[in-house]
């Protein structure tokens, strides 16, 4: 066991040495691996060793062979998709937390790890503007919240009987988000055996953003015909392009019809921590639970998504589970967090965002988003002025979706003009961005979040946009 351990420390300071030298040069690698389908699982043995081999030897293995296939999404030329962005106290704390290998099942379990969650999720409520009656669970990802949010709609609905009974008396039960809304939410009302034609999804305005009385006349016509509604889903920062779905109208109708509603921040959320963006919230007390990811623009290590909801009663209702092997002399006075949602074992992901919130500092976690903003808006206007460009949505938040637009091309022919300079610039490796549709249109989504990312990276990255496609009229 000693002699193992100091093989350890040896390991673990040459990884530390590695590690410092990837961040400090990461940059030098192509942003998007640009490894061909099965390049790498081709060099990779059929078989498993019979004994086993030095770290040495694996690591060796792991710069040759998965590093090439390896996309850098710590390198400030990353602007594709949404971040997952990190930090230097987020992986420290990601190393003690591997040490520890806590599972922070019950309380019990690790009494700090409970505790430390329950204080840094009222930390987040104080900072994000979130009423401090909300109760605050940390979850893996924002497609698990939104699932405990839609099954715990359903069994608030159910009065607990879908949960006992199964749906013999609840069909047709009727969920609503907008055309814009994540992927996640249809998902999640599969899983939860609603059946996906049972999500209705609203039509959106000139910003992408829902349309209130289309969600009032979908359900009204709903409940004529027989349908059940239960929840709504609004999106505050849609993927495609951050729209931001008008909370406090949406809140009216759902108090008037008692519907559940869910908000989805999943990575705009952590821009409430600037009050210039609270008015997003406006009406939030009246909402039944919340999430945003901490994991996407927030400097915690994927995963770490925070959940909120109005009633931790109804939560812990719908998965509380309590087998003889589970129950504790503490049960009736703290929090298990295993009650509060899918998954039993949790890990101890409170600790990063401890770490994270008390190195950055609240004031710090601002400069880090408003710079983000402010380099973001600099681009939109620099791609404004170029008449051959058009910006298809809102800047209002970090993300510029755009296309190129020259003159006398069809529809059809911008659409594959844009999908051109996407890959053409992608193939250089000198950055990564993506794509969505918008109206139909193939969008260019310059995504401005990761960590370290100035305006410098962004002046080169437009230039190489510019000229791409400028060279391939
Ligand atoms: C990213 C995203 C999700 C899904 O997040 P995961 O944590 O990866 O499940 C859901 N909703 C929105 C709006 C998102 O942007």
């Amino acid at each position: 066991m000693k002699e193992n351990l100091e093989v350890f420390r040896k390991n673990a300071y040459e990884f530390i040495d590695w590690i410092v030298e990837y961040l400090r040069d990461v940059e030098k690698y192509p942003v998007k691996s640009q490894v061909k389908p099965k390049e790498i699982y081709n060099k990779l043995p059929s078989r498993p060793p019979d004994t086993g081999e030095a770290i040495e030897v694996i690591f060796e293995d792991f710069k040759k062979i998965i590093l090439p296939g390896i996309t850098h999404w710590q390198n400030p030329n990353f602007h594709a998709y949404f971040p997952a962005n990190s930090s230097n106290p987020s992986m420290l704390a990601e190393m003690l937390m591997s040490a520890l290998g806590v599972q922070n099942m019950k309380w019990e379990t690790s009494p700090a790890a409970t505790e430390l969650e329950e204080r840094v999720m009222n930390w987040l409520k104080e900072m994000t503007g979130l009423p401090e009656s909300f109760s605050g669970v940390i979850q893996d990802t924002a497609s698990t919240s939104t699932l405990a949010a839609i099954i715990t709609a359903r069994e608030k609905y159910s009065d607990f009987k879908i949960n006992s009974d199964g749906f013999k008396d609840f069909e047709n039960l009727r969920v609503y988000c907008s055309t814009e809304a994540h992927s996640s939410i249809e998902k999640a009302v599969k899983i939860a055996g609603l059946g996906k034609n049972n999500l209705v999804k609203i039509k959106v305005d000139e910003k992408f953003a829902m349309i209130p009385s289309e969600l009032e006349n979908a359900v009204n016509r709903d409940i004529e015909n027989g349908f059940k509604p239960v929840c709504v889903i609004a999106a505050l920062g849609t993927t495609g392009s951050t729209a931001v779905d008008p909370l406090e109208e949406i809140t009216a109708i759902c108090s008037k019809y008692k519907l559940w509603l869910h908000v989805d921040a999943a990575y705009a959320g952590s821009a409430l921590i600037l009050p210039e963006y609270r008015w997003m919230i406006k009406g939030i007390e009246q909402a039944d639970s919340f999430v945003f990811n901490p994991h996407k623009w927030l400097f915690t290590n994927f995963d770490c998504s925070a959940y909120f909801v109005k009633d931790k009663g109804n939560l812990i209702r719908t998965f509380e589970i309590l087998p003889e092997y589970l129950k504790t002399l503490s049960d009736n006075k703290v929090n298990n967090y295993c009650d509060w949602g899918i998954p039993l074992g949790r890990r101890f992901r409170a600790l990063k965002l401890w770490f994270v919130i008390r190195n950055f500092g609240v004031k710090g976690l601002q400069e880090k988003l408003r710079c983000h903003i402010s380099i973001a808006n600099n681009i939109a206007d620099k791609i404004k002025c170029d008449k051959e460009f058009e910006i298809l949505a809102p800047v209002t938040f970090n993300v510029i979706c755009f296309r190129y637009k020259p003159d006398g091309k069809t529809e059809e022919e911008l659409n594959m003009l844009n999908e051109k300079i996407l890959h053409s610039v992608n193939s250089t490796g000198k950055m990564y961005f993506t794509h969505t549709k918008l109206n139909g249109k193939y969008t260019l989504r310059l995504v401005i979040g990761q960590t370290n990312v100035t305006q410098n990276h962004l002046e080169k990255s437009w230039k190489l946009i510019n000229e791409t496609a400028k060279s391939l009229k």
